[in-house]
């Protein structure tokens, strides 16, 4: 920024990707720089934006004037700054939608009044339980006030963020005010209390755990890493309870003790107290904990500890990969194969891809671990591009849990049908019921509801051409591949075996429940799929009460096969272990290993041995054999030759564009011609497939269909992409987004 610098360059947080200049006005000169946040008139309306740049220049000839910026400084530091224009053109996505990702956005309205008020529970929970009774009918407004309050996990909600986040004005809080349920209190006072928490500060923590050799050898080589200041993609493959996390702590206190910081990444669903315990008692206040659970005040003052080097190092899910720390040493992803770390709404980046961006970008390592690593990230080691560090055995010699493979083909030969519960899982189930224990009974019913399953083999139809499950769709009779659009008849008889029983659905979580119930209805049952969880912190309150012990067993879907750390679950039962095989998905094998070997690694955590069922048509499968075996190399190479042989990420790459229309034939239209444009101007070796409808060809009243590109050129292609879009104003109620490395695509 130059003091002299009279045009600003602003990008908005909108789908407009391009910039805008403004005049300074007199009064902001020398005030404004690349990152900060401006506000500016932007046709009728006021609009938030920030800075890409300052100059003297503008090709425009009458600008208007910058109104405000915001200020505290609040810019967006070199190195994040240059991670969002790389992640505006990998992804495809408009610059100030990138950059209002990496901030709470909540932020600019704390920053612009000085003195926000905080409101906190006057009460125990208890007492406010009781009173909500009292106001169930007569006062809605109070209720969700209160009911919003006892969601989160956080003590403190900023009175402008909370009547915003519930949807209501601060007369309601004000009321729960006079009645005592709530106090309002001070920044000030707010201040203080941190100040109180900051004398604890950072403590050497006591390792009280003496590392073993493995642990010791690859702690070795990423100290050396680090003090070596340079840029080592590390991939910490490690068995569940090899001491992964163990390491990352040690290497981390290091960093920390270098005064430097550090981010650790975590999915979400793992993110339990218990993580955050292990991190505090370990790390002492400089810990931030940072994910979608914390109120937009919370997110808020995280960020600003982190910014005022308060908090030295980040737990957090996803976003805490933007954590403003300007002497970052070191990032950590634990878990780095979990399908949640990409982000399904614009911008969609991958955040372990990014992570490790961002530690190019500052020079420092960042470690990747995992069970189970990514074939993308494997890949990354056999092309030397990552290095390998490995915890072959459990800590303490303990024991991986026995596994228990029921082949349901033989099932159905001798019971003559397909039941949900075979013998020998119904006899381990009644065992722990006698005895007080609790049971985990696993499917993953998404996408396994409408494929058509052979009743007497288990066989699964698949696209001859994309090994991929086909979807059958009711209303025309069909078999569809939503990959490359091929069609077949429904079958009569099965292609395997001939059998005429082909049934044109599989099973869900409901279906379970039933059958549980009539075999023992006096077992208390917990279900947990995307039905019974519809608010966000629904799963958490189910998972609360099966800890409680509230119930003998939870069924659920894949939510519930991680972070599940449960000392009295003894058993758990996958019903079908290929439903994860079934999805219309070219990394299905991958994450059905990926589930079995977690699951198994899951159960016996605890004081008692665990066990673990799998219930199966497909024993024979290399996903499920190879997940029994606990022999993650095999299953890589053969589906690594699979991937490459269809040409499958990680030897090319995907990218989806999605378009969303009300109106089935622009939607249609728009899809037609952005394909053909496509088709035209797209580098050779890139291959454009569709418009095809998605799997869930309806939802909301909307119709989505799909334009697939699998290229070795992403930014190429991204270009041509662009230019066929930047025509879209055609397209008129339709609309388009595009997703590079897609995930889900159906
Ligand atoms: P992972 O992250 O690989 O699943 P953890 O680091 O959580 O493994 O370790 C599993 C358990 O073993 C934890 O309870 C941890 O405290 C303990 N542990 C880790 N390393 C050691 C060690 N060297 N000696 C004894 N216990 C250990
Ligand atoms: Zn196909
Ligand atoms: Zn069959």
């Amino acid at each position: 920024m130059k003091l002299s610098d009279t045009i600003a360059h602003v990008v908005f947080e909108i789908a407009l990707d391009r910039e805008f200049d403004y005049k300074i006005p007199v009064h902001l000169l020398g005030k404004v720089g690349a990152g900060c946040i401006v506000q500016a008139p932007f046709g009728e309306r006021v609009l938030h934006g920030f800075v890409v740049k300052t100059s003297n220049s503008s090709s425009f000839p009458s600008l208007k004037e910058l109104q405000d910026v915001v200020p505290e400084k609040l810019f967006i530091e070199t190195p994040l700054f240059k991670l969002a224009q790389w992640m505006s053109s990998y992804y495809a996505c408009p610059l100030g939608l990138v950059l209002k990702s990496m901030y709470p956005s909540y932020l600019r309205k704390t920053m612009r009044n000085a003195h926000a008020e905080y409101i906190s529970l006057n009460k125990n929970k208890e007492d406010v339980i009781r009173y909500m009774d009292t106001l169930r009918k007569r006062a809605k407004r109070q209720l969700d006030v209160l009911e919003y309050i006892l969601q989160k996990r956080e003590v403190f909600f900023e009175m402008d963020a909370l009547c915003a986040a519930v949807g209501c004005d601060n007369n309601a809080v004000e009321r729960l005010i006079k009645k005592e349920l709530l106090a309002r209190i001070t920044e000030d006072e707010l201040v203080k209390r941190d100040s109180r928490l900051d004398r604890y500060k950072y403590v050497t923590p006591i390792n009280s755990i003496t590392l073993n050799l493995d642990q010791q050898r690859v702690l070795n080589q990423i100290e050396a890493a680090l003090d070596s200041r340079e840029f080592v993609p590390f991939v910490l493959h490690g068995v569940t309870g090899s001491g992964k996390t163990e390491v990352y702590i040690r290497s981390i206190q290091r960093v920390l003790e270098r005064g430097q910081q550090a981010i650790m990444l975590i999915p979400e669903i793992s993110l339990t107290p218990q993580t955050e315990e292990r991190f505090r008692k370990r790390f002492g206040n400089v810990v931030s904990v940072f994910h979608s659970r914390l109120s937009d005040g919370a997110r808020a003052r995280e960020w600003k500890k982190m910014r005022d080097g308060k908090a030295k190092l980040v737990v957090g899910a996803r976003s805490a990969l933007f954590a403003p720390f300007s002497d970052l040493g070191l990032i950590v992803v634990d878990e780095e194969h979990e399908r949640s770390y990409k982000q399904e709404e614009s911008p969609r980046y991958h955040a372990r891809d990014i992570a490790v961006l961002r530690a190019k970008l500052s020079n420092i390592p960042v470690i990747l671990g995992s069970a189970t690593p990514a074939l993308e990230t494997i890949y990354n080691v056999y092309q030397g591009k990552y290095t390998l560090l490995k915890l072959p055995a459990r800590v303490d010699d303990r024991q991986l849990p026995e596994v228990i493979l029921v082949d349901l083909a033989k099932e159905v030969r001798e019971e003559k049908k397909w039941v949900v519960l075979s013998v020998p899982l119904k006899q381990k189930i009644s065992d722990r019921l006698d005895k007080g224990e609790q049971v985990i009974l696993f499917l993953n019913r998404r996408g396994f509801s409408s494929m058509a399953v052979c009743q007497q083999c288990g066989y699964i139809y698949e696209c001859d051409d994309c090994s991929i499950t086909l979807t059958y769709h009711k209303s025309v009779e069909r078999l569809m591949c939503h990959f490359c659009g091929k069609m077949i008849t429904k079958p009569v008889f099965c292609g395997k075996c001939g059998s005429s029983e082909i049934k044109f659905s599989g099973i869900g979580t409901q279906k379970v429940e039933r059958a549980l119930k009539a075999v023992f209805p006096e077992a208390r049952v917990l279900r947990m799929d995307s039905d019974t969880t519809t608010h966000k912190d629904s799963h958490f309150e189910l998972l609360t009460q099966f800890r409680r012990g509230k119930a003998d067993v939870l069924i659920g879907t894949q939510m519930i096969a991680k972070g599940l750390d449960f000392p009295r679950v003894t058993l758990v039962g996958t019903i079908i272990a290929e439903s994860t095989l079934c999805l219309p998905d070219f990394r299905a094998a991958e994450t059905t290993f990926q589930l079995l070997t977690q699951v198994a690694g899951r159960s016996g955590r605890g004081e008692i041995p665990g066990e673990v069922v799998i219930q199966t048509f497909m024993k024979d499968h290399p996903a499920i054999v190879c997940a029994l075996q606990h022999d993650y190399d095999r299953f890589v190479e053969g589906e690594l030759k699979a991937r490459k042989e269809l040409l499958y990420p990680p030897f090319y790459r995907f990218i989806n564009i999605i378009i969303t229309a009300k109106d089935k034939k622009k939607g249609q239209w728009a899809g037609t011609q952005i394909a053909q444009s496509l088709i035209k101007t797209v580098s050779k070796g890139t291959e454009v497939k569709g418009p095809l409808p998605s799997m869930v060809h309806r939802k909301r009243a909307h119709f989505y269909w799909h334009v697939l590109l699998k290229t070795n050129d992403v930014f190429g292609t991204n270009e041509a992409i662009k230019q066929a879009l930047s025509k879209s104003t055609r397209f008129t109620q339709v609309r388009i987004s595009v997703d590079v490395d897609p995930y889900y695509m159906w």
